[in-house]
């Protein structure tokens, strides 16, 4: 429920941000990284425990060692030492950076930053392409065109979703290359887009999960929004429950092979009723940062051979 709760509080904050304005809002909730969690939260709650002192490797894995400096972190700065990095101890844990800067701390908001789709290696040196990300990223979100790295951008950071006017990439932004978005798919409407096993694939905009389990689609998940569905297929996890709500860049799954497919990658589709739209033009608009046209206008055939 609490997890839910920050989903919520951060759909709401960005439902308040408005298109194309910059008036503050207030920033979205600080995720829950627990046992067993993956992905860039973890890693950057393991480079801010590393930017304490904690000597622990940060692989993007919420492991036992992680844990374990979680808790350790916790009683140092006297909080409820449960081992789950939450609101308090993410406040506690970041650490303000700006031009100049190095080190994990600087490490942890790159990986953040490239998590928002801004083009940087997370070499833990904070640069003038470090710093031309975190002004462009905090004035996005209204708040001051400067680098500094403070409370609030961390925040914005960490708990942020990664979109462009309520839209996503169904995959994070740095595993493909714009090129892939507009191949053309095998045999009717739709796309293959050819990741590796265990990427994270993303709602592209806030909808109503359900859940595929077929010999075709393999195990699949699919986000419905206004009567238009978004079909992600042949996953090796699906990360949702049948029926929640989710929200833009939402991970929804891990990408995979299942199903009726002869390698891993992404069958993405979009159907209304049951016709297939071809997502290629509304993938490459979400890509190049524009307002996807609407799905009801996307082709019916072109896409396919
Ligand atoms: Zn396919």
């Amino acid at each position: 429920m609490a997890r839910l709760m920050a989903v919520l509080v951060a759909a709401l904050a960005l439902v308040g941000l408005g298109v194309g304005t910059a008036s503050a809002a207030a920033p979205p909730a600080w995720p829950l990284v627990d046992s067993g969690d993956t992905g860039p939260e973890v890693a950057s709650a393991q480079y801010l425990l590393r930017a304490h002192g904690a000597q622990i490797t940060a692989d993007s894995i919420f492991g036992p060692q992680t844990q374990a400096a979680t808790k350790a972190f916790q009683t140092a700065q006297g909080l409820d030492a449960d081992g789950i990095v939450g609101p308090l101890t993410w406040a506690k844990l970041v650490v303000q950076v700006d031009s100049g800067a190095r080190g994990d701390a600087v490490t942890a908001a790159q990986h953040q930053l490239v998590r928002h789709g801004y083009a940087l290696t997370a070499d833990g040196v904070f640069g003038t392409g470090t710093a031309s990300a975190v002004t462009d990223f905090k004035t996005k979100h209204g708040l001051a065109a400067t680098s500094l790295v403070d409370a609030t951008t961390w925040q914005w950071l960490i708990g942020g979703t990664p979109t462009v006017n309520g839209w996503s990439l169904p995959l994070p932004r740095t595993a493909l290359p714009r090129s892939e978005y507009d191949d053309p798919h095998h045999d009717y409407p739709a796309i293959d887009l050819p990741v590796g096993t265990g990427t994270r694939a993303l709602a592209v905009t806030a909808g109503t999960a359900s859940l595929v389990n077929d010999s075709s689609c393999g195990k699949g998940v699919v986000v419905t929004a206004a009567g238009v569905r978004y079909i992600y297929c042949h996953l090796s996890q699906q990360v949702v429950a049948a029926g929640a709500a989710v929200t833009a860049g939402q991970l929804v799954g891990y990408t995979g092979s299942t199903g009726n497919s002869t390698g891993p990658h992404l069958h993405f589709g979009i159907k209304i009723g049951s016709t297939s739209h071809c997502p290629q033009r509304l993938l490459l608009a979400i890509y190049d940062g524009q307002n996807p046209p609407a799905p009801s206008s996307l082709p019916t055939s072109g896409c396919s051979y």
